[in-house]
């Protein structure tokens, strides 16, 4: 059967420099073509935590160094990296397609998504940005900086931003027009550059909306049949990291709901994966989600690998 896809890539796709990055996205067209080949209609969303935490840092440090930089607002920042990620992305992936004979168009759209300026999560930072850090260098730069910075699951101390939910993509009939005329899109590229509305302005605001949830988003703005989401494991487990830890394959919602409130998944990285591929499975009968590897995609969704979440 052929699929409407919306996969979302993790940051293991991307790596951490520009140019890991351009080397790394050739690894990434592969799954990526390889379902375009076998006739899913793929769309495709990306994390930018490392990348906008780069590029906002270094645009701050050049404006405090350097006279003749000026600062760069956090949203802009984001817009910053969806360009650059997407134009590694739709580079690699035309050459992939092109090196199997496959002449497909793939163009990435700036795309805004539209928050609460109410959400909670502006009076609660959540979203870990920008590269890890050591207890000692996370305590200076809040201290030099007003940070926010917290323990990123066992994996060093990162910056946190606030993560407000995806309500509506605001180039969402551009982005339908452009997969209904077999176009690979990249969209919602770091969950989007978050906007509220103010009458008919769509103000920027300094927050990263997490990717997984702006991929569920679009995933049922476009009817998707399939959410995928990319990441650095194979599965998701239960008792992540310790002596009973527990891989599994396939998850109903009942029981996605209840490993949740039992608290298996990390905030910040597993939790919101969860949470969007149960949100998307749950919205229509019919649709399912995927979470694995970038390497096991092509097995993942042949249904040899992966955790599925379906009822
Ligand atoms: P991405 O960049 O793909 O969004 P994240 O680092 O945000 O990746 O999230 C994936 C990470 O979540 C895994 O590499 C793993 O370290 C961590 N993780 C936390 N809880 C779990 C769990 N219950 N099962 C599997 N991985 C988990
Ligand atoms: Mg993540």
């Amino acid at each position: 059967m052929k699929d409407k896809i919306v996969v979302a890539l993790g940051g293991n796709a991307l790596g951490k420099t520009p140019k890991e990055q351009h080397e790394l996205v050739k690894g990434t067209a592969v799954p990526i073509v390889d379902l375009i080949a076998a006739g899913h209609e793929v769309v495709l969303a990306h994390g930018n935590g490392p990348q906008v935490g780069m590029i906002n840092l270094a645009m701050e440090t050049a404006s405090v160094s350097d006279a003749g930089t000026p600062e760069m607002p956090f949203p802009e920042c984001g817009a910053m990296s969806q360009g650059y990620i997407g134009y590694h992305l739709q580079n690699a992936i035309r050459e992939e397609l092109l090196n199997r004979g496959m002449d497909v168009p793939v163009a990435t759209v700036v795309t805004q998504v539209i928050v609460d300026k109410n959400d909670p999560a502006f009076t609660n930072p959540t979203k870990p940005i920008g590269s890890f850090y050591s207890k000692e260098e996370a305590d200076e730069l809040s201290a030099k900086k007003g940070y926010n910075m917290v323990e990123d699951a066992g994996r060093g101390y990162r910056r946190v931003v606030p993560s407000p939910r995806p309500i509506d993509v605001a180039e969402k009939a551009t982005v339908k027009a452009l997969v209904d005329n077999n176009h690979v899109v990249i969209t919602v590229g770091g969950g989007g550059i978050p906007v509220v509305k103010e009458g008919n302005k769509l103000v920027g605001v300094p927050a990263v909306i997490d990717k997984d949830f702006a991929s569920a988003k679009i995933a049922e703005i476009l009817d998707a049949d399939y959410l995928i989401i990319l990441t650095a494991v194979e599965k998701v487990a239960i008792n992540f990291g310790k002596e009973n830890e527990k891989w599994l394959s396939k998850l109903d919602f009942a029981e996605t709901e209840q490993y949740i409130k039992e608290g298996h998944f990390a905030p910040g990285s597993m939790l919101p994966k969860i949470e969007a591929a149960l949100g998307f499975a749950k919205s229509k009968s019919g649709r399912k989600s995927l979470i694995t590897s970038l390497e096991k995609a092509k097995e993942g969704i042949e249904g040899i690998t992966g955790t599925l979440i379906t009822q």
